[in-house]
């Protein structure tokens, strides 16, 4: 089955509003064995959105419209697509008592102009959207599924496990798709194809391997489709093992998506408990942590402690040792870590310490250093990095780091 991802609003185009809906889509889709052909972010007017339909790509079989759907004179694509569509406007009772249920729940009355989201063409299928007022609506071109959902994220992402990801997998049930993944950290992906690239270039047409970079680490997805369950498997983790043989020296997990989810895993199965104290990176590495459903098992909460003031109040670190080392100090980024360890009586903490830029460096401490500390019971270990000049990719490499160092320490 192929696909195509329109997204739909002028604030995409001029930036203001990141396009992570087509982001999670498209994952979610290939997790299911769609290829998704295109994704198109457009305008917010009528004659984008019927270019948009009147070009698709002959392959595709189903086409995901976001945005557009408020109750506002500037959204327009329910009324493009009656246009586009054809049908009369009926007020589906379904759709309006979600519309009253919801504005009950807030406690206020709904105006014309809400109740009017129930007005849908009579050539769709509406789909009812439990978490917002705006209905989806789903269309047939010709044996080709277009569906719209809303542009709010969390709106979209719930109209698509009721309704689109149940029948798209049905659609699929006769075709298996496996994915296996592995993660690595220390090597770029060129040299990593360079390394495997025989390995590569043996795969069978059902199996394709994609290289998934990002900030420190790069994951490797096999993924294999075909009608044989068992045999598909037995193909996938044949050439998985080929691959991890090659490249043992980078490797350190796979199956799980991303690190913070193998160290839930990890201090799960040791029974143990984490906390942070995060200067520079300002909280990010909890938040990595806390984006793990189930977290609350091992994580037990962070000081970001960016002023001196709270690194001594909260996390006991002694203000003689900052004064003489300076806050970005091996010294007082252990000091955090065994602070905040002590504090919250965890088994592991982790603690930055560093300068994040684009200002604040100098001759000893140029913008980019950062002190990690990650304490466990077999002690605290701490070590110097000097990334870039760019902020925010100091904030992700230091994150990335103090996880994979503290599971490095955990695998032990
Ligand atoms: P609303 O009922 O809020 O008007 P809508 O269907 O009209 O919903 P839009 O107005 O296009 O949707 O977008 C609503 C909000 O959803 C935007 O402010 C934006 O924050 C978010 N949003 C829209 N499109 C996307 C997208 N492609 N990716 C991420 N967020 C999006």
């Amino acid at each position: 089955m192929f696909a195509e991802i329109i997204t739909i609003g002028d604030e995409i185009l001029v930036g203001q509003t990141l396009d992570t809906n087509s982001a999670w889509m498209g994952e979610k889709l290939n997790d299911l064995g769609v290829e998704v052909l295109q994704v198109r972010s457009i305008r917010d007017v009528d004659t984008a959105i019927i270019h948009a339909l009147d070009s698709l790509d002959p392959r595709t079989g189903l086409v995901l419209v976001t945005g557009g759907l408020g109750p506002t004179k500037d959204d327009l694509t329910k009324y493009t697509l009656h246009q586009y569509f054809g049908g009369e406007w009926i007020r589906v009772p379904e759709a309006e008592d979600n519309v009253k249920r919801l504005f009950k729940a807030l406690g206020r009355e709904p105006q014309q102009v809400n109740l009017d989201q129930a007005l849908l063409p009579t050539s769709c299928k509406p789909l009812i959207n439990k978490m917002g007022t705006a209905s989806g609506m789903w269309f047939d071109k010709n044996g080709v599924a277009v569906i719209s959902m809303p542009g709010v994220p969390y709106e979209m992402k719930s109209l698509m496990n009721d309704y689109v990801l149940p029948w798209a997998s049905e659609q699929l049930k006769d075709q298996n798709i496996i994915h296996h993944t592995l993660l690595t950290q220390g090597q770029g992906e060129s040299i990593i194809a360079e390394r495997i690239s025989q390995i590569e270039d043996s795969l069978p047409t059902e199996i394709s391997l994609a290289y998934l970079p990002s900030p420190g680490l790069v994951k490797l997805r096999l993924t294999g489709r075909g009608s044989n369950r068992s045999q598909l498997e037995a193909a996938v983790s044949q050439y998985a093992t080929q691959i991890k043989d090659e490249l043992k020296d980078i490797l350190f997990g796979e199956k799980a998506d991303r690190l913070e989810q193998l160290i839930g895993i990890q201090l799960k199965n040791n029974g143990a408990t984490l906390s942070t104290a995060e200067s520079c990176t300002g909280g990010y590495i909890a938040s990595k942590i806390t984006s793990v459903p189930g977290s609350s098992e091992y994580f037990l909460g962070s000081i970001v402690a960016y002023e001196n003031s709270i690194k001594e109040k909260w996390l006991g670190v002694s203000p003689e040792i900052i004064a003489q080392k300076g806050a970005v100090s091996e010294e007082v980024v252990v000091a955090m870590a065994e602070g905040v360890a002590s504090k919250m009586r965890t088994t592991y903490s982790i603690a930055t310490s560093g300068i994040a830029g684009p200002e604040g460096g100098s001759a000893e401490k140029p913008v980019g250093t950062v002190w990690i500390a990650v304490h466990g019971p077999s002690g605290t270990w701490s070590q110097k990095f000097q990334f870039g000049s760019h902020r925010e990719r100091n904030i992700k490499k230091s994150g990335l780091m103090a996880l994979d160092i503290l599971r490095k320490m955990l695998a032990k």
